[in-house]
């Protein structure tokens, strides 16, 4: 391991879609990481191998936001003794979305996947890749999807490795839409592993305040409630058919007023929600996650072991 201290760098950057009210303003002081792993190897756990995984992003979700009135799927889920759930789920010292998105599909840090920006310039992502590559490397007939309304995602993290992850501009009820096809029609094909992203809540928190009391924040946050309960009830008609589902819910952070970026010392912004859901797992119930957290989690559940991962991850799988 070769660290070199970089110097403290303020970069100011314009941004590309999500957050576009903030500026967002990057001050890091990061430890140049250089992982050498020299261990390639992968063993895939038969007994887990037709296992697959549905992640639901929301951008911006603001964790006291989570209540019965509000999004009254997600506060029974929360209940269910095969979920593990958070609402202080801590983020990534950058606060916005690039460098924590990055970190979910990385499973390490920003000073190694170095996203410190919106815009994903100069990145390490080739040494710390989307998790997809693993799942990819143990078994490349998995089909790895990607449906996102904020497109940097598809575009620098999922593209190089996914079997389907569409970079044109689309909506929430766009992710929906081709969320049904996919589970229900097999169209454009049948996932294995569902990535998807909603951006809206993040929109509404720019334009009337991240608050669960703001009129417009408290609907949109309801609307995408309906959504992932239809979604989820997908997922329970496939468990009723003998397939075994993880099912997650994460985001990238919270909010304050309207913004997010620069709030790290804010309690609103640094911690949000996680949900990991699936019948018969015991959970790390104590564990309060991370962001790096949910691509181990993944990994640990379909019973893919690489070396090459736990040699980089900074996270930990929340499966007992
Ligand atoms: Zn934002």
């Amino acid at each position: 391991m070769n660290k070199t201290h970089l110097l403290s760098l303020l970069a100011i950057s314009v941004l590309l879609g999500s957050c576009e009210p903030d500026e967002e303003l990057s001050e890091y002081d990061c430890e140049e990481w250089t992982t050498a792993c020299a261990d390639s190897s992968i063993v895939v756990d038969p007994l887990k191998s037709n296992r697959k995984v549905l992640i639901i992003g929301i951008d911006g979700f603001r964790a006291d936001a989570m209540q019965d009135t509000i999004t009254p799927f997600l506060f029974s889920l929360a209940q269910s003794p095969n979920t593990y759930y958070t609402n202080q789920n801590h983020v990534q010292s950058l606060t916005f979305s690039g460098p924590n998105w990055s970190s979910l599909c990385t499973g390490v840090d920003f000073c190694k996947h170095m996203v410190t920006t919106n815009g994903f310039g100069d990145n390490h992502l080739v040494e710390y890749p989307h998790f997809f590559q693993y799942i990819e490397q143990a078994n490349s007939s998995k089909n790895t999807v990607s449906v996102v309304n904020w497109t940097p995602i598809n575009t620098h993290l999922s593209s190089p490795f996914a079997d389907y992850s569409p970079t044109e501009s689309i909506t929430d009820h766009d992710v929906f839409l081709i969320t049904n096809n996919l589970l229900l029609q097999g169209v454009p094909l049948n996932p294995d592993i569902l990535f998807l992203q909603f951006d809206e809540l993040d929109g509404a928190g720019h334009s009337y305040g991240f608050h669960p009391n703001v009129p417009e924040y408290r609907a949109t946050l309801n609307t995408l409630d309906a959504y992932i309960d239809s979604i989820y009830s997908i997922i329970e008609a496939k468990r009723s058919n003998g397939e075994e589902w993880l099912f997650c819910v994460i985001s990238d952070h919270g909010g304050d007023g309207k913004g997010h970026s620069g709030k790290y010392d804010n309690e609103h912004v640094k911690h949000t929600i996680m949900f990991m859901n699936a019948p018969l797992e015991s959970f790390k119930h104590w564990h309060t996650s991370s962001q790096t957290d949910l691509a181990p989690t993944v990994l640990d559940y379909l019973g893919i072991e690489s070396a090459e991962f736990n040699c980089k991850t900074d996270g930990i799988s929340v499966l007992q």
